[in-house]
C-alpha cells in the first residue's frame, strides 16, 4: 500500500468532496493502491472493496472504531467500540468466479456485485428499480423447466434466495454490528457504512489540519507546504505556543 502524505490526503479529500460514494471509494483505493489498475479495483466485489478500505483505514487512523448508536426500543444512546479484526470476515472461494443457485426449480448463475454495479444504480429513483437493475447486471443465466428466462421473470422467492446467497458469498459487502442495549436489554443489528465512516474521519482530519495551517501560516508566515511537511506533534507544539 502506498504511503499517503498529508499533501496527498488533502488532495484526495478535496477532489472527492463532491463525488458520489462509489467514486469516492474508488478514488481512495486507486490512490492507496496505485499498482492496481483502476478497472480491476472497480471490478472488485463490494466485500473485496471493503476489505481494502478497512486496510487503508487501519493504516491511516488505526484499528480501533468508536461510534454511537441509539436503541430503537428505548432511545438510549450507547457507545459502540470494536476493532477492525472484529469485522474482517473471510470471503469464501474466489469472489470473481460465477456462482450457481438452485431454488424452487430455478437454476440461477450469478456474479457478485462490484463498484461498477453500484455506480450504475446510483441514479435510480427508487429502491425497487435499483434492485432490478442490480439483478439484471449480476444475473448470468436463469433456467426453469428447460427454458431460459430473463431477470424480470424471477419470482420473489428466488430473488430473495439470491440476495441471501450474494450476502453469504461476500460477507464483508454488508457489515452488520450486533448491538445490545444496556438499559433495556434489546438486541439488534446495525449496518456499518464503512466508506461513510472513513470519509467522515478523513473530513474531520482535513478540517483540523487546514485549521493548523491557517493558524501557523498567520502566526509565522510559513507556507502550507512546509507546515504540512511537519510531523503532527511538532505542529501541535507550535499550535500550543500560539495559544491554539
Ligand atoms: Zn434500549
Amino acid at each position: 500500500m502506498e504511503h499517503l502524505s498529508p499533501h496527498m490526503l488533502l488532495d484526495l479529500w478535496e477532489r472527492g468532496a463532491t463525488w458520489p460514494a462509489t467514486q469516492r471509494a474508488l478514488l481512495l483505493l486507486s490512490t492507496a493502491f496505485p499498482e492496481e489498475p483502476p478497472d480491476a479495483l472497480a471490478r472488485c466485489t463490494i466485500g473485496q472493496r471493503n476489505r481494502l478500505l478497512l486496510a487503508l483505514r487501519e493504516k491511516l487512523f488505526g484499528p480501533h472504531f468508536a461510534g454511537v448508536a441509539t436503541c430503537p426500543q428505548c432511545g438510549e444512546r450507547l457507545e459502540v467500540n470494536f476493532e477492525a479484526s472484529d469485522i474482517r470476515a473471510p470471503t469464501p472461494g474466489d469472489p470473481a468466479e460465477p456462482r450457481a443457485l438452485e431454488v424452487a426449480g430455478y437454476t440461477v448463475q450469478f456474479r457478485l456485485p462490484n463498484s461498477t454495479d453500484l455506480a450504475a444504480i446510483q441514479g435510480c429513483s427508487d429502491v425497487a428499480t435499483a434492485q432490478q437493475v442490480l439483478l439484471e447486471r449480476c444475473l448470468l443465466s436463469v433456467q426453469h423447466e428447460g427454458h431460459t428466462l430473463s431477470a424480470t421473470a424471477l419470482p420473489a422467492e428466488v430473488v430473495s434466495a439470491l440476495a441471501t446467497a450474494m450476502e453469504e458469498a461476500d460477507p464483508l459487502a454488508n457489515i452488520q454490528l450486533a448491538l445490545n442495549c444496556p438499559a433495556c436489554g434489546h438486541q439488534w443489528s446495525a449496518v456499518l457504512d464503512l466508506l461513510a465512516y472513513i470519509w467522515s474521519e478523513l473530513d474531520a482530519w482535513a478540517r483540523r489540519v487546514l485549521r493548523e495551517v491557517h493558524c501557523l501560516a498567520t502566526a509565522y508566515g510559513w507556507s502550507e507546504h512546509d507546515i504540512l511537511n511537519m510531523r503532527p506533534w511538532r505542529r501541535q507544539l507550535y499550535m500550543g505556543m500560539i495559544g491554539q
